[in-house]
C-alpha cells in the first residue's frame, strides 16, 4: 500500500542512508582480490583511521556490531582471566554475557539505568583488585542515552596493566572519540548508526600494548581471528570474502563525513541533542538523563507510569509514519527513545518531535516546535 507520507527512521540503528551512498553501493559488484577494490580498501583505511583519531589499523569485520564485541572478548583475553564489566543498561549487560561465554571470570560494577559511571569507583576496584586485565564499557550507553566517562577511565587504565575496552558503537562519529589521544585499548563501532550505512559491518581497532596481548591470546574462534584480520588489512584486503558493497558505501559516507568535516558533524549531533531535550521538556515529557552525560546521537523520554511507550510508538508510526523506539529489558514500557543520529537534519527532527506529540494522550499545548529549533539554532551559535 502506498503512503501519502514518508517513513522517517529516528531510531537507534538503523539509520537513514544518504543517497550517495546507496547508489555507490548500488554500482556493478567490483571483484574483492582485484586492485580497484584493494584501493578503495586503502582509502577506507586512511579515512577510518582519521574517524577512530588512531594510527591503528581500523579492521572492518563483516557482521554486526555484536560481532566487533565479539571479536574483542576473544582476542584480548584467555579463558580464567578476571575482568572489570561496567554496565547500567541493555548493552552494558551484554558485555556480562559475551565475557561470560568467553569464559572469562567478571567482576561487574552495575549502576542504575540513565546514570553513569564513577571513574574514581574503577580506579578504587582496581587498585583493590591486582588480577584484573581489562574493563569493559560503553561509550555511550543506547538503551538508557547516558554517555559514560570513557576518557576519564582511559586515563586510570592506560597507567596500568589492563586494557580498555570500548563499545562505541552509538557514539563514534556521533560525539568526539579520540582513541590514541585518550588510551583507549579497543574501540568498536558498526555500519548502521552514526555512520550512515547499513547494518553488517563491524570495525575495532587494538592499540600497540592491546596487539602485543593479542599476539599472546589464541582466539579459538574460528571466524573472528584479529592478527589474520589484520595481516589482511595490510595487503589492502579482508581475511575472507570481503561485504564488497558495504565496503563501497562506506568509501562513500566516510568521503560525505570528510567533506562535512568531523566538527562540524558534531556540533550538528550536539545541536540536534539540544534541540530534541528542548522539544520534549517544553512538551511536558520527562527526560530520562537529566543533565550532564547524555548521549549526543539519541534521546529518552521517561514515560508517566500509566503510559507505557508502546502505544505512542505505534501510534506514531501509523499516523505520522516516524519510527520511534521503546526501552529495552525491564525498561521496555518506562522509556521512549527518540534518536538523531547519523543521517538526521532538524527538519527530520521536527518531524520526530511532531510525531510523539501527536502519538500523546493529550496534545501538549505550546510552541514546542519553535522552542526546539531556537534551542538548535542557538546551539549551532547561529
Ligand atoms: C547497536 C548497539 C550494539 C549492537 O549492535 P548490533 O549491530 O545490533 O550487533 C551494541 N552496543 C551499542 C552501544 C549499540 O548501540
Amino acid at each position: 500500500m502506498s503512503s501519502i507520507q514518508a517513513t522517517r527512521m529516528l531510531t537507534p540503528g538503523p539509520t537513514p542512508i544518504p543517497d550517495r551512498v546507496r547508489l555507490a553501493m548500488a554500482a556493478p559488484l567490483l571483484h574483492h582480490r582485484k586492485d580497484a577494490f584493494k584501493t578503495i580498501l586503502a582509502e577506507n583505511q586512511v579515512m577510518l583511521k582519521s574517524l577512530f583519531c588512531t594510527e591503528s589499523p581500523v579492521l572492518p569485520l563483516a557482521c554486526s556490531g555484536t560481532g566487533g564485541m565479539t571479536a574483542a572478548s576473544f582476542n584480548l583475553f584467555e579463558p580464567g582471566e578476571k575482568v572489570l564489566v561496567a554496565t547500567a543498561g541493555h548493552f552494558g549487560n551484554r558485555w556480562v554475557d559475551i565475557v561470560t561465554q568467553r569464559g572469562l571470570d567478571p567482576v561487574v560494577l552495575r549502576k542504575e539505568p540513565g546514570t553513569s559511571f564513577d571513574p574514581e569507583e574503577i580506579r578504587a576496584m582496581l587498585d583493590d583488585d591486582p588480577a584484573i586485565r581489562g574493563v569493559f564499557m560503553q561509550i555511550s550507553e543506547t538503551s538508557t542515552g547516558v554517555l559514560h566517562p570513557v576518557q576519564e577511565v582511559a586515563a586510570v587504565t592506560r597507567e596500568r596493566n589492563v586494557l580498555l575496552v570500548a563499545d562505541g558503537i552509538s557514539a563514534v562519529s556521533i560525539s568526539p572519540v579520540r582513541m590514541d589521544e585518550w588510551g583507549i585499548d579497543c574501540l568498536i563501532t558498526g555500519s548502521q548508526k552514526g555512520l550512515m550505512l547499513p547494518p553488517g559491518l563491524a570495525f575495532v581497532a587494538l592499540s600497540p600494548r592491546a596487539w602485543k596481548r593479542a599476539a599472546e591470546v589464541r582466539p579459538q574462534c574460528y571466524y573472528f581471528d584479529l592478527t589474520a584480520e589484520r595481516a589482511s588489512c595490510e595487503k589492502n584486503q579482508t581475511h575472507y570474502t570481503s561485504p564488497i558493497s558495504l565496503l563501497v558505501g562506506l568509501h562513500e559516507a566516510l568521503t560525505m563525513l570528510q567533506e562535512m568535516g568531523m566538527d562540524n558533524v558534531f556540533k550538528k549531533q550536539w545541536a540536534l541533542t539540544q534541540m530534541a531535550r528542548t522539544g520534549i521538556a517544553a512538551m511536558g515529557m520527562e527526560l530520562f538523563v537529566k543533565e550532564g552525560r547524555y548521549t549526543w546521537g539519541l534521546t529518552s523520554v521517561r514515560m508517566p507510569d500509566d503510559l507505557p511507550a508502546g502505544p505512542v510508538v505505534a501510534k506514531a508510526f501509523k499516523e505520522c509514519g516516524v519510527i520511534l523506539t521503546a526501552g529495552q529489558g525491564n525498561l521496555k514500557d518506562k522509556v521512549l527513545r527518540l534518536a538523531h543520529m547519523g543521517w538526521i537534519d532538524w527538519g527530520d527532527l521536527a518531524a520526530g518531535l511532531h510525531a510523539l506529540a501527536w502519538s500523546l494522550p493529550e496534545r501538549p499545548s505550546g510552541a514546542y516546535i519553535e522552542e526546539a529549533l531556537d534551542a538548535y539554532h542557538k546551539a549551532l551559535g547561529e
